[in-house]
């Protein structure tokens, strides 16, 4: 394992602190999701209170290398001033004689967040000279971003090899502990619960959990490409299926078969003829569902059998959404799945819920901070668990 931060001495020294400040903001800029900004609190306020001055590093969206002002990092900024007890400066790059100026000016107790790194596209290319460039800023390097962990870019992977003191944030240690504890050891009976629109994406993750897992139940658009394959040749009408994994779908259902993990479909569905806020969904059997009508939510049957098995877990890893809970007649099957999980996680189960849409989805029902953890980042928490090593993580074991 790498250092964690707690482990560094940091009194009187600048702190490079790579975070994952990628949230989402309405068209007047306003953050309207700080979850990542206050999950980036621990190691902020632990170093502050050490003595050192932070130094603060995110991207946020696709800027491309472009300067586009939509994507600055100023209103994270002003919304990380409310949240913290410190002065915080912002500067208006990430890299250059000004921004140097402004580091080294920088007074223990106090906060400097960079603007946007990907408004240089050196950042996404792992560019050395940028690497070099933002490692001048500071005297210790600490990396707490879990949500571009599994990305090697310039500052979370090339920049490291530039500092003696390096090591891994509150938040990035939690991350990972949570989510290699519940994949290498589980208290089992271990259910994951699987969803979202598509199998590609998660091929690695399924092979995976068929090793480790009690159960695992798959809803959400998914389901259809499984229940469509070789030996069930269900009939899906016009379900989401993806041709070309129906082979993947079928080798899974077959090492379930042969490993004794309990692989789960829905035996019921919502559907509908439309995706819309005001379809009209009715409720049917799997084996019902005409040419023209679509699956787009897990029935009641399939939520009961699902319940009383995730009733029974002592570790519940839930990943995707069971339907298109984005959209009102589709969301029930989604909102049973995140109560039930906040149910059995007050009676001691360990709930984990991957980032991404699970954790929209906690959001929309009011549910989030319900479960034992919530994982910062979607495509991180994914490689993860899928047993891939992620880079900005490994570089932090490295020497100088
Ligand atoms: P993913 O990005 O693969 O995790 O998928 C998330 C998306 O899957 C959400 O936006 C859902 O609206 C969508 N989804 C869930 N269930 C279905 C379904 N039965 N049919 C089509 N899309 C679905």
């Amino acid at each position: 394992m790498p250092k964690h931060v707690k482990e560094l001495a940091v009194q009187g020294k600048q702190v490079f602190v790579r975070t994952d400040y990628n949230v989402p903001l309405d068209a007047e800029g306003n953050v309207t999701d700080d979850f990542r900004i206050r999950a980036s609190l621990p190691t902020i306020e632990y170093l502050l209170d050490q003595g050192a001055s932070v130094i603060l590093a995110s991207h946020l969206g696709r800027p491309k290398g472009a300067v586009i002002p939509e994507m600055s990092l100023a209103p994270i900024a002003s919304r990380l001033a409310e949240l913290v007890q410190a002065e915080v400066l912002f500067a208006p790059d990430s890299v250059g004689s000004e921004v140097e100026t402004l580091a080294e000016n920088l007074k223990p107790g106090q906060i400097l967040v960079l603007e946007n790194l990907r408004f240089h596209a050196a950042e996404t290319q792992n560019d050395p000279e940028f690497s070099k460039k933002l490692a001048t800023l500071a005297d210790v390097f600490v990396n707490d971003a879990f949500g571009t962990a599994h990305r090697a870019h310039a500052s979370n992977v090339g920049i490291v090899s530039h500092f003696e003191e390096k090591a891994a944030g509150f938040l990035l240690m939690k991350e990972i502990e949570f989510l290699v504890k519940t994949i290498e050891s589980p208290a089992r009976p271990f259910t994951v619960v699987m969803g979202g629109s598509k199998v590609s994406g998660k091929i690695d993750l399924l092979k995976r959990l068929a090793d480790v897992a009690d159960n695992i139940l798959i809803g959400g658009g998914m389901a259809f490409t499984f229940l469509s394959a070789p030996p069930l040749n269900h009939n899906v009408g016009s379900s989401l299926v993806e041709e070309d994994r129906i082979q993947f779908a079928s080798d899974v259902i077959d090492l379930c078969l042969a490993k004794g993990v309990n692989l789960v479909l829905p035996s019921d569905c919502i559907a509908s003829r439309e995706i819309k806020e005001d379809a009209q969904g009715q409720e049917l059997p799997i084996r019902a569902l005409e040419d023209d009508l679509m699956g787009l939510d897990i029935g009641h049957r399939t939520r009961k059998s699902f319940n009383s098995i995730l009733d029974e877990s002592k570790t519940v890893l839930w990943n995707g959404p069971m339907g298109v809970f984005e959209m009102t007649p589709f969301q029930e099957g989604t909102k049973a799945i995140a109560e039930k999980l906040c149910e059995i996680t007050k009676k001691g189960t360990t709930t984990i819920v991957g980032g991404g849409d699970s954790a929209a989805a906690l959001k929309k029902f009011k549910l989030d901070g319900c479960v034992t953890h919530t994982s910062t980042g979607g495509g991180a928490s994914l490689e993860l668990l899928s047993g891939i090593k992620l880079p900005a993580f490994e570089a932090l074991k490295g020497a100088k």
